[in-house]
């Protein structure tokens, strides 16, 4: 079995794994990224087919790199995110390793001992860059032998992928809105399960949303609100970037209920809650409009004003007179697709670095174990650490540290 020895390893080669073998390369710093299957995985075979970046191309890319063939203010395909890290691995030149699964790490002497498919590597640093959204979770909720079929949104392409019949899409983040969207236009019977969530405006004043993050400061916020950790947010570059409006959804068909609780007798039960949760969600797109106002005057910007954003639809009748139970058979429900995000992954990392829930510990990305690194993960230095400008930023953060330790 090989045994090589490395200054520092990167396990992860996607985004987070790529931009912290940049800043390493650029101070000179010797390292390996491994990574289990090839750069861009999850971009590659755990996004459905139609998806494009939340944030237009502007936005959403390093700092050290622009996309080619792609308007500004446009939303990459998933493909074109794929080819653009690909893209970038070359040009840095990132020592790179595909096909190189870490199994364990554990602590050895003052560095790592890293258990690859691959052979055993010694590393003093270790990067752990395997992702913010690593788990698929589906809440236990309808059982396996009630026999319809159930997948996650990471494992749904496309509508032709479900068998025939309507669709019931629990969850209604970014990508639980989209899907529900999509399978509807495809003519699908769509059901949305929606709960909290924030729907920013895509555009307002002709700025797009991520503009508005930046200017308002929100990006740098250091942790969700309080009370607002398991708010999911809801936006879309679908079809150039469109405000998510649940009042169009159900006007182009798609049925919304609340919560769903409880399953049983082949129904499922939807909480009360469809009608504050929609509210919900207004009150947080009003109050951005309202912050953007604000900072317009406050600036004196010369940005165009746009009353009409304010104006609202009334309540659709699913929302005024909300289904509270679903039988899936008398619905003819095929499938379910639930969008109810993920969960961390680091069953590999044999080091005493998790808090009693199973939370890395670590302080901008520092873990209290010498030499471990933590990149990629959610409000890891603040909100925009687990996306693609973010983790750029996070990434020369620790190569400065890593630098410092030697
Ligand atoms: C549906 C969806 C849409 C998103 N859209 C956007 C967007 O538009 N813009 C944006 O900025 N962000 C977006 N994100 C958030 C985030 O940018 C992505 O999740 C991105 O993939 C995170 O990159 P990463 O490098 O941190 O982790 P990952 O892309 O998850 O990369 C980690 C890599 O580690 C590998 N790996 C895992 N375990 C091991 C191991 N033990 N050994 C070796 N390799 C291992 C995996 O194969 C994977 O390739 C989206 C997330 C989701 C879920």
């Amino acid at each position: 079995m090989s045994h090589e020895k490395i200054e520092t390893l990167i396990v992860g080669g996607g985004q987070a794994g790529l931009a912290m073998s940049e800043h390493l390369g650029k101070r000179g710093l010797p390292h390996l990224v491994v990574e289990r299957a090839r750069i861009a995985e999850r971009w590659r075979s755990e996004r459905w087919d139609s998806l494009v970046a939340n944030g237009p191309a502007w936005h959403d890319r390093f700092a050290s790199k622009a996309f080619d063939h792609i308007d500004a203010e446009g939303f990459a395909p998933a493909s074109m995110i794929v080819n653009y890290l690909e893209e970038h691995a070359r040009e840095i030149k990132a020592p790179v390793r595909c096909a190189v699964e870490v199994t364990s790490l554990r602590r050895k002497g003052d560095g790592f001992l890293a258990d690859t498919s691959a052979g055993l590597i010694e590393a003093r640093n270790v990067v752990a860059a395997t992702g913010a959204f690593q788990r698929p979770v589906i809440p236990d909720i309808v059982p396996n032998s009630f026999g319809i079929p159930q997948i996650h949104t990471a494992h749904y392409r496309n509508p032709g992928q479900l068998p025939e019949g309507g669709v019931l899409v629990i969850g209604a983040g970014s990508s639980g809105v989209q899907i529900a969207d999509e399978l509807c236009a495809a003519g699908r019977r769509v059901y949305l399960s929606v709960g909290p969530h924030d729907r920013p405006p895509r555009r307002y004043r002709g700025r797009d949303f991520v503009w508005w993050l930046g200017v308002l400061g929100l990006w740098n916020a250091k942790a969700a609100a309080p009370g607002a950790e398991h708010i999911t947010i809801a936006v879309s570059g679908v079809n150039g970037g469109r405000t998510i409006d649940f009042r169009r959804l159900a006007g182009s068909g798609v049925t919304l209920v609340g919560m769903a609780q409880a399953f049983a007798g082949g129904a499922m039960r939807f909480a009360p809650d469809l009608a504050a949760n929609i509210a919900a969600g207004d009150r947080n797109y009003l109050s951005m409009l309202d912050a953007a106002d604000a900072y317009v005057e406050k600036e004196g910007l010369d940005l165009p004003a746009e009353p009409q954003a304010r104006e609202m639809a009334p309540d659709p009748e699913c929302v005024t007179h909300p289904l509270l139970k679903l039988d899936l058979a008398e619905a003819r429900i095929g499938s379910i697709v639930w969008a109810t995000g993920y969960a961390l992954d680091f069953g590999w990392l044999n080091v005493d670095a998790f808090d009693s829930k199973g939370r890395p510990i670590h302080d901008l990305g520092v873990s209290p174990t010498p030499g471990l690194y933590f990149l990629g993960l959610a409000w890891l230095s603040r909100r925009a650490s687990p996306f693609i400008w973010g983790v750029w930023h996070d990434a020369e953060h620790l190569a400065g540290v890593i630098a410092k330790r030697g």
